[in-house]
């Protein structure tokens, strides 16, 4: 848990300048960055080393074979990591990209069937990345011809399953601020009805309006979050639930592309919500800034 925390902050303080209460502004409208796969990739391989890591100083207390199960997966990353290097032909990279992705799946499955609390989580780390992982490569290599809703529909899956991750997180850490709890509950619950909705099938502004919905309730935890004393592993966790929404959001109404003749030119810029960070000596500030 520690490294990963510490990890976190390097980033967070990478990626954004320290700024006064005053200087707190947001861009509205900023695109999000273009998924990238050797990210989400570096990700996995960090995440899998975490735990083999842990593993190791637990030695005694999870079956033997879990280690070299996780061994096989880095080196599949590995693997796939170098082909990226070397090779562009995407028959190639797919096939070792799906070859790896079953490895995840299976590691994911055996990890889960433990009924450990903090393999579950470790579990749901190394997901969580394999979804960007996804998401980052369904549209040049995985899935190219996938419709959108096909594309939407798996990541309104994930948007619920991290909604769901951040309440049960919320539940263990946080027992004072209710109206936290309440919040985190009320967008879980649109998150799972936007998932029900998608699924099966329903015209695009019942989605839209479905997903607005979504979108408030999220609003609404991000301002609880920032007014709360509650903790930076909370607010870590509501990265990752931001960036699936925002992934959701951009699917739901994509930026620049006027999609009914009645539609203005330029549609209002959207507000983001901004999960805002404070660390000792540093400053406060919020991301997206
Ligand atoms: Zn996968
Ligand atoms: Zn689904
Ligand atoms: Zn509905």
């Amino acid at each position: 848990m520690a490294c990963y925390r510490a990890a976190f902050l390097l980033t967070a303080i990478s990626i954004a300048a320290p700024a006064t209460a005053q200087q707190r502004r947001e861009i509205p409208n900023r695109q999000s960055p273009a998924p990238s796969a050797g990210r989400w990739l570096r990700q996995l391989a960090n995440d899998l080393d975490h735990l083999q890591e842990d593993l190791f100083f637990e030695r005694g207390k999870y079956p033997e074979g879990l280690g070299a199960q996780v061994d096989q997966v880095s080196l599949a990353v590995a693997h796939l990591q170098r082909v990226r290097l070397q090779t562009t032909d995407q028959r190639h990279q797919l096939r070792d990209f799906q070859e790896m992705d079953r490895k995840v799946h299976q590691l994911v499955d055996t990890l889960e069937q433990f009924g450990d609390p903090w393999l579950r989580r470790q579990a749901s780390r190394i997901s969580y990345s394999d979804e960007q992982l996804h998401y980052a490569l369904q549209r040049k290599i995985e899935m190219p011809r996938a419709n959108p809703r096909e594309l939407l529909a798996r990541q309104s899956h994930l948007l619920e399953n991290v909604a769901r991750d951040l309440q049960q997180l919320d539940e263990r850490v946080n027992q004072r601020d209710r109206r936290l709890g309440d919040a985190i509950q009320e967008f879980a619950d649109r998150t799972e009805h936007f998932h029900e909705v998608v699924e099966k099938g329903a015209d695009t502004e019942h989605l839209r309006g479905d997903f607005q919905e979504v979108d408030e309730a999220w609003h609404h935890v991000v301002e609880r979050l920032n007014g709360s004393k509650y903790g930076y592993y909370l607010r870590a966790a509501a990265q990752n639930v931001d960036r699936v929404h925002n992934q959701v959001h951009e699917m739901v109404t994509p930026h620049g592309r006027v999609t009914e003749p009645a539609a203005p030119r330029n549609p209002p810029p959207r507000r983001r919500p901004a999960i805002e960070f404070e660390i000792p000596g540093v400053g406060r500030f919020q991301i997206p800034q």
